[in-house]
């Protein structure tokens, strides 16, 4: 398949030069490049501009409430093994509201590919600041300026047990579909984190601030979980790229045999029901 094979149809209705646009063509560029078929696919959305996405990409698609895709996600990828589960969402969705799902479904290592749209604001209720947010920052929520210290989803996701950690920019759509595509291709839970500037609601965070900071990863063992925490807290510029990779962890569905018992007995079934028809 073609990345323009995911197309839905659908005209999307994000304001124009939301980055959103570049994260949605990397996703079709991944899927495509992965070869994951339309039918094999589970899209999960949370609540908020990027919640759209469903609309958009070709595939199941199941738009669930705010901060709740994980349990969704994760009920999907236990159910059917053979769906490739991709999660879709904001920082306000994903890092506030859903936080606790995030951090209990990496420590799972549930075999995960999430996106999250990291705008640090909730765009779609016209900003208010959301966690990621930094210290100082005026917002429709903060008029004097954030007071709390921001959440840091990379160094999270790297102490709870995500085995694949990554960070793109949708001012870089072509490194971005390669992170994407990583995760697709990851046994275990991916996180790709993406700065996505809000052209509406973001403030000072537009392209041009993420322009003058993003610096790209190099020279960098991804196998080195110590080195990857301590490069999530780089100051002053923000790199992007792949932070951390660990291999031959077993995910969710590999420490429940149980589950992969049911589902060749399942398969089996419907490979009889099949021969029968
Ligand atoms: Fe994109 Fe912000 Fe517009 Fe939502 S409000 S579509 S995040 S630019």
């Amino acid at each position: 398949m073609k990345a323009l094979d995911y197309n839905t149809g659908q005209k999307p209705v994000w304001c124009p030069g939301c980055g959103n646009f570049a994260i949605w063509n990397s996703i079709k560029k991944a899927l495509a490049e992965a070869g994951v078929e339309p039918h094999r696919l589970a899209l999960v959305s949370g609540i908020g501009c990027s919640g759209k996405m469903i609309n958009h990409v070709r595939a199941y698609g199941f738009h669930g409430l705010h901060g709740r895709t994980m349990p969704v996600a994760t009920g999907i990828r236990l159910a059917n093994p053979d769906m490739k589960v991709l999660v879709n969402g904001g920082d306000g969705d994903g890092y506030g509201m859903g936080v606790g799902h995030f951090v209990h479904s990496m420590r799972r290592n549930v075999d995960l590919t999430y996106i999250v749209h990291n705008n640090k604001v909730y765009g779609l209720t016209t900003g208010q600041a959301s966690p990621t947010n930094d210290v100082g920052s005026p917002s429709k929520s903060t008029p004097f300026g954030v007071v709390d210290e921001p959440l840091n989803p990379i160094a999270i996701a790297i102490d709870a047990g995500a085995t694949y950690v990554a960070r793109g920019f949708s001012g870089d759509s072509e490194q971005l579909a390669e992170l994407i595509l990583g995760g697709l291709n990851h046994n275990g839970f991916a996180l790709i984190d993406v700065f996505q500037p809000c052209v509406t609601f973001g403030g000072k965070y537009q392209y041009e601030y993420y322009q003058e900071r993003v610096v790209k990863i190099e020279n960098h063992d991804v196998t080195d979980a110590d080195a990857a925490l301590k490069l999530s807290k780089t100051k002053d510029k923000l790199p992007i790229g792949l932070f951390y990779k660990a291999e031959g962890h077993p995910s969710y569905n590999e420490m429940h045999p149980e589950i992969e018992k049911a589902q060749v007995r399942k398969r089996d079934v419907t490979a009889l029901l099949e021969e029968l028809v």
